[in-house]
């Protein structure tokens, strides 16, 4: 009698203990989830995907040492918190996680890009850094055989240009021969080509019966200042002349301060918002002003800031 006392004891003893290790298992689920959430948006950053995939692969091990535990595996609510974590593990080794991180290198190296006036590599990161966003975007049960093909074909290409997903079988090295540039890319390369030809003459005149490029910096008596070419100075005196106004519009003296900058005002023309991008030269000035397009109608406006 006092043996199975003592055995049914024990019995409860493991299985209070087994109820506590389950408990763990669950903490871990709850908390490996949103983690794991974070790698299917498509906004994901840098150290999103970076804290992810540290946190995830932890998880799992500290859930299979619970689970290796007596009686854990066996456990009738074991299999619940098991498939939080699968999920988890599962979409930290899918395509949506080399995705992203491609996305992020994109990025990176677009903007780099972009600082030194590569264009086919500012295009061409750019266009695989959207590729990669609205292909997690995707819905995951809506993925179909084409999606996944356009998964394969963009992170080959970003390999061929040197940016690595750094997944499972990650290469580390460029793929040796001609990378490969996308028509579409290399059209919009050579459009860049064409505007920046044009641009090194300086920035467009703002009078809209002109625009020629190489407009000088001028000034009125009440200080404000605008882009206008030589020949449409005397036009513009001439027009305040007829509406009124004393015709005081002039060349800035000595003109643009070598230490000056030029900012160009990008502006949503049917909409609210706005971002300024700060140049060194007049010619990058008007460059980004015919390149940049953050808004459906945007326009700009280039102003000159002079260095405190
Ligand atoms: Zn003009």
């Amino acid at each position: 009698m006092t043996s199975s006392l003592d055995q049914w004891r024990a019995n409860a003893r493991a299985a209070e203990e087994t109820g506590r290790q389950v408990r763990r298992l669950y903490n871990i689920a709850y908390r490996v989830a949103p983690i794991g959430h974070l790698l299917a948006s498509p906004d994901a950053t840098t150290n999103d995907v970076a804290y992810a995939t540290a946190r995830i692969p932890r998880a799992v091990s500290a859930a299979a040492r619970i689970l290796a535990l007596p009686g854990v595996a066996d456990h009738a609510e074991t299999p619940y918190a098991r498939s939080f974590i699968n999920a988890a593990e599962r979409t930290l080794k899918g395509t949506s996680t080399r995705l992203l991180i491609t996305a992020n290198g994109a990025r990176a190296a677009a903007a780099q890009a972009a600082h030194e006036r590569d264009d086919l590599r500012s295009v061409l990161f750019t266009d695989i850094e959207q590729r990669c966003r609205n292909l997690v975007a995707r819905p995951r049960d809506r993925r179909d055989r084409a999606d996944r093909e356009a998964s394969d074909s963009v992170l080959a290409l970003a390999a061929q240009w040197g940016l690595h997903h750094g997944g499972p079988g990650a290469s580390n090295r460029a793929i040796s021969g001609e990378p490969a540039v996308p028509h579409y890319v290399a059209h919009e390369v050579a459009r860049r080509a064409e505007i920046r030809a044009r641009c090194t003459a300086g920035i467009r005149c703002t009078r809209n019966a002109c625009l020629e490029y190489g407009a000088v910096w001028a000034e009125d008596s009440t200080g404000a200042h605008v882009f206008l070419c030589l020949s449409c100075i005397p036009v513009e005196n001439a027009d305040r002349v007829a509406r009124g106004f004393a015709p005081t519009i002039r060349p800035v003296p000595d003109g643009v301060p070598a230490s000056a900058r030029y900012v160009v005002f990008l502006y949503n023309g049917s909409g609210r918002g706005g971002e300024e991008v700060s140049c060194d030269t007049a010619q990058e000035a008007q460059f980004v002003a015919e390149t940049m397009r953050p808004f459906n109608n945007t326009g700009h406006h280039i102003r000159v800031a002079l260095a405190r």
